[in-house]
């Protein structure tokens, strides 16, 4: 059970939905076991070192320090209900990163004192500017050798293009970090470190740093008053600014995006947590600060706008799905109207299926806890719903609302997977099903062809951990293939096949045979494949299903085994003759159709482009270019960052296998690296040809 989790004990204005998003190792999870801690949320503290975090909770993520599930948990903070989501950090599992900027509402972004923005944290920060998520900055670390808060800040501006206004001053940095000057109330703040953090005692500025924290608290007002119009007028007429009038023009100005306030600490020291932790609850917003929701109303495709209230109808945003070995399937959701109770029937609008809630649960980690209602604003699990995926939206059916998808980049990664025998088989498909509907960024293709189970996703990573959790979690150990770049191929004409596919039979009719014809017209390559049947080829459900089965398989073989996706396929023609095995016929009869049509449909390949960043030593940066160079790569930038050189560069991912061990002899270990899928792109000419064996 779950001890000082909250629930609605507090009103809309008074809760704060916030993730937190960073680069890898810039102190996410430490800062968030150290706001569970403080808020009584647990009473122990975990420590990533020891592989014993609260948040991290899956083995994988233990064994390998990151967080790869986000994990949600709520606490309570001076009389505000924050729900907290902990986000990786790490590019291979940007589908949680992105599914949960969809329902936050305000973020918190941790920086390295010692290392400032980093490529991560610049991702991150873009997709949170993509959401329009008004955003704190944490400097943690400042105990750190080379912790420099002021160079940090500076990237902030620089790289990430934004305001930050500083509240605050530390005493002293690196070993000495040993406490804070508050600019706002201008006070100085020292942890105690027997009480785990828990105590600090509050005292008049010490004498030596007076005059450096006045200069620091104007540069504050002055930033403050550039960006908030009431706060100008009494600061240009020099009268005195109560905490408060401080606080609120930052709020404001925070929500409007015109600034982002920046506080300092050290999570591992338990330094600067509290102060943190009033940021978010004073420059954050509460659902009420948002836009109502807008989404589109399924009957008549109007627009439909929904104020985010408890009065209102209900409706909300399923998030993530996950199973849980003990609950079955838990549905995340963040509600945006209205209320949702044990035993309600909800509309599923992205499918207009009916779902019945059978329980709330309130997750924190691995734990769960029970709830009888959400309201507006809550973020929490349901059980019961069959139908529901990622990106759906539940509603009351008497007032319908669709909003706006998640929108998840395509997997650039495959593995082949194959089990001893028939029955194993079976079980890795289901398992690998299971963990499908989980992650909408992971793929599993059954080849029927080959045989072959091919599973997709977004890195080596992504896809270990994936082998990962069918031992920890199935029990199953396939024989896993080499990791192989996901190329796809792509209709650039429209084209049409027919075909007529003959079966002799020697106990049914003599001459068996299916006709198939389709025609292939390019779409947008997001999309997928959009598969119609026109109206005059009148099948019943069972014809349908094997016709779409043998394009599918079509489609999945591809042009020269890279995937066929981007495109619709239309059928145009479906007959069929008395035959032992209708299905049967019907699927062969359509695979030749889609393979034929994409052969003439002018195809061509494509490859991921992955965005590379090489952070160097100066006298290597030559070298790893001209290796960059080799690798096709494409020089996008380069920045010079005290004694380092960051090379930006867009590379084919095809090219980047066995890149870390290459880097590390090629540098003596001094250069680290970072990658990041950008878009797919058509492969060269000379690729293409050897692909498409011309
Ligand atoms: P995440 O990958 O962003 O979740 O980062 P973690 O919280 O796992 O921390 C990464 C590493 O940095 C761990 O070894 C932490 O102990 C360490 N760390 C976190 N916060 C601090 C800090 O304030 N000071 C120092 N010196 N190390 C820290």
């Amino acid at each position: 059970m779950v001890q000082g989790s909250v629930q609605n004990a507090f009103s809309l204005g008074q809760t704060r939905n916030f993730g937190i998003i960073a680069h890898i190792n810039a102190g996410k999870t430490t800062t968030s076991e150290r706001m569970l801690f403080l808020s009584g949320v647990t009473n122990r503290m975990g420590e990533v070192d020891h592989g014993a975090s609260t948040m991290d909770w899956m083995p994988q993520e233990q064994e390998r320090g990151i967080t790869i599930t986000a994990a949600s948990t709520d606490f309570a903070w001076h009389d505000h209900r924050c729900n907290l989501i902990d986000l990786p950090g790490h590019v291979d599992f940007t589908v949680e990163v992105e599914r949960s900027l969809r329902v936050l509402d305000g973020a918190v972004a941790i920086f390295c004192a010692s290392r400032g923005v980093q490529s991560q944290s610049e991702t991150v920060w873009r997709q949170a500017d993509r959401y329009k998520i008004p955003r704190i900055a944490f400097i943690n670390k400042c105990d750190r050798q080379g912790a420099n808060p002021e160079q940090t800040v500076k990237t902030i501006r620089e790289r990430l293009r934004a305001n930050p206004i500083v509240l605050q001053l530390p005493h002293s940095l690196e070993d000495d970090f040993d406490g804070l000057i508050d600019l706002i109330h201008f006070k100085s703040r020292h942890w105690d470190e027997s009480s785990s953090g828990k105590s600090f005692e509050d005292s008049e500025i010490p004498e030596a740093l007076k005059a450096e924290a006045t200069l620091a608290r104007d540069t504050m007002l002055e930033a403050l008053a550039e960006v908030d119009d009431s706060l100008m007028s009494k600061y240009l007429s020099e009268a005195p600014l109560s905490p408060d009038e401080i606080k609120q023009a930052l709020r404001r100005a925070t929500l409007a995006m015109r600034a982002v306030p920046v506080v300092l600490g050290a999570a591992k020291q338990n330094q600067g947590i509290q102060n943190l932790l009033d940021a978010v609850v004073d420059f954050l917003p509460s659902p009420t600060d948002l836009e109502p929701s807008v989404g589109v109303n399924p009957v008549n495709n109007e627009p439909e706008v929904r104020a985010q209230s408890t009065e209102a109808r209900a409706s909300a945003l399923a998030f993530k799905v996950m199973h849980d070995a003990d609950l079955g399937q838990l549905t995340y959701v963040r509600v945006y109207s209205g209320k949702i109770r044990t035993g309600d029937k909800l509309l599923n609008s992205s499918k207009n299926r009916l779902e019945n809630v059978q329980q709330l649960v309130k997750m924190h980690a691995d734990a769960s806890k029970r709830i009888d209602e959400l309201q507006a604003g809550d973020i929490a699990a349901v059980i019961g719903l069959t139908n529901t995926s990622t990106g759906d939206t539940l509603c009351d059916a008497s007032s319908p609302i669709v909003f706006k998808s998640i929108k998840f980049p395509k997997p650039v990664m495959r593995l082949a997977l194959e089990m001893s025998d028939l029955d194993g088989r079976k079980q890795l498909v289901l398992a690998l099903r299971a963990l499908e509907s989980e992650d909408p960024t992971f793929e599993v293709i059954e080849d029927e062809l080959s045989g072959q189970i091919i599973v997709q996703g977004m890195g080596e990573l992504h896809l270990d951990v994936i082998v990962d959790r069918l031992k920890t979690d199935f029990r199953l150990e396939p024989t896993v293939g080499r990791p192989q770049v996901a190329y796809l191929s792509t209709a650039t004409d429209s084209s049409e096949a027919l075909v007529v596919h003959d079966y002799f039979s020697t106990t049914g009719p003599k001459k068996q045979s299916a006709t198939v014809a389709v025609e292939i017209t390019p779409a947008e390559f997001e999309s997928g494949i959009k598969t119609i049947f026109d109206k005059k080829c009148e099948l019943s459900k069972k014809f349908a299903k094997s016709i779409k089965q043998g394009l599918r398989d079509a489609f999945n073989e591809g042009m020269s085994g890279c995937r066929a996706t981007g495109f619709i396929c239309r059928v145009t023609r479906a007959e069929i003759t008395e035959a032992d095995d209708q299905t049967l016929l019907f699927k062969f009869a359509a695979l030749k159709a889609g393979r034929e049509a994409l052969n003439r449909s002018k195809p061509m390949i494509l490859e991921p482009l992955m965005h590379v960043e090489v952070v160097t030593p100066d006298d290597s940066v030559g070298d790893v270019m001209n290796d960059l160079s080799a690798r096709r790569g494409k020089i996008t930038g380069i920045e010079a960052r005290s004694g380092v050189q960051v090379v930006s560069c867009l590379v084919p991912l095809e090219e980047m296998f066995g890149y870390s061990t290459d880097l590390r002899s090629r540098t003596k270990g001094r250069a680290t690296y970072s990658m990041e899928f950008i878009k797919y792109e058509s492969v060269k000419k000379e690729i293409e040809e050897k692909f498409l064996n011309i």
